[in-house]
């Protein structure tokens, strides 16, 4: 018998949770599922033996199911009611099955259950997906494996989750369940652009945050940056995304110093990692030479800002990755490992008179 895990094994497991989240990357939303699914099941299952768990791939479909299940709920926008899309491209699979059954039985869960046929039908689709897509991708974070929390066999019916795996997401269950939501809602929102924050309040609607309309910003930084992206400096031809430099899902931080525009392209492929240290280089410096004219701006659209506050909280994730020995983004789907670099940049760089 293993016995719990130690305090510095739990702490390992958080950070490798940690970076599974903020680093792994995933064309649906699947990830949080499936993670979602392995908690919940842990709750249900586990214990604090500290033992290794056995969870079928049977068990974790029938929890993707319910987990989808209020998501696929047409969303009531402005325009037009839609199912949300939960993929970068064309609609996940899974929630076009759940979706399907979510409409034929109006809404009721218990109904399909009860159907047997159609119930058995889905959830055998359901297992199929999960068996080929997030089970044995979950794990990798770029070229790294990252198998803490089951072997990747690649195959089979089920999963072992390691030693102190299930006591780690049984004792940590409320903190690993609000990042594992606030990383779907994130991916959500970037699945839907336009779509969100009009009519119904999105995390309510999928579990149960507000933000400002980034719009406001465009014009502010199209000049400030003389129409180009800010990681890669080339010009931006149509539109541009408003990005948050320190991702909102790493922190919700809505002030006006937190906000580059970039190209689409380099907005989602830094997704929610901080960025390299030549952008927070580029970063702390536009924020303290151009902080008037920053400001001013903020002011004029009716922005929230306060520097100090923002680089406070700037130097707060770098450190955070920093400790994790996390990596960072750099361009394109090029990371690298975040040096000490950062200290320097956002002690120095931030501008001593803040
Ligand atoms: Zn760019």
């Amino acid at each position: 018998m293993p016995g719990p895990p130690t305090a510095e094994e739990q702490l390992s497991f958080l950070r490798s949770l940690q970076r599974l989240m903020d680093e792994g990357s995933f064309v649906a939303s699947y990830k949080f599922a499936l993670l979602h699914a392995i908690a919940d099941l842990c709750l249900v299952k586990g214990d604090e033996s500290g033992a290794e768990l056995e969870l079928s791939t049977s068990e974790i479909a029938e929890q993707f199911v319910r987990l989808y299940w209020c998501q696929v709920a047409p969303y009531p926008a402005e325009d037009y009611t839609q199912v949300l899309k939960q993929n970068t491209g064309r609609q996940a699979a899974i929630v076009r099955e759940v979706a399907a059954h979510h409409s034929q039985y109006e809404g009721s869960l218990i109904d399909l259950e009860r159907s047997n046929s159609d119930w058995r039908q889905l959830h055998r689709k359901v297992e199929r997906t999960v068996k080929v897509m997030p089970l044995w991708k979950l794990q990798t974070v770029g070229s790294e494996q990252l198998d803490f929390l089951y072997e990747n066999v690649g195959t089979g019916g089920f999963i072992r989750l390691k030693p102190g795996v299930a006591y780690c997401l049984r004792a940590f269950y409320p903190m690993i369940i609000d990042m594992i939501q606030g990383g779907w809602l994130h991916f959500v929102q970037r699945c839907n652009p336009g779509l969100l924050g009009q009519v119904t309040d999105l995390r309510s609607f999928l579990f149960g945050a507000p933000r400002t309309s980034l719009e406001t910003y465009r014009p502010l930084f199209r000049d400030l940056q003389e129409g180009r992206c800010f990681y890669c400096e080339r010009a931006i031809m149509r539109g541009g995304a408003i990005d948050h430099f320190i991702p909102w899902r790493r922190y919700p931080l809505d002030l006006g110093h937190n906000f580059v525009l970039t190209h689409q392209g380099c907005n989602s492929s830094k997704s929610d990692l901080l960025a390299a240290e030549e952008h927070l280089q580029r970063w702390t410096e536009r924020n303290r030479t151009r902080r008037d004219e920053l400001e001013a701006g903020f002011d004029e659209r009716k922005v929230v800002h306060d520097w100090p506050a923002t680089r406070s909280i700037a130097r707060w994730a770098y450190g955070q990755v920093h400790r994790a020995g996390g990596q960072v983004w750099l361009q394109a789907k090029e990371l690298k490992r975040l040096s000490g670099d950062w200290r320097r940049i956002l002690h120095a760089g931030g501008g001593s008179a803040a």
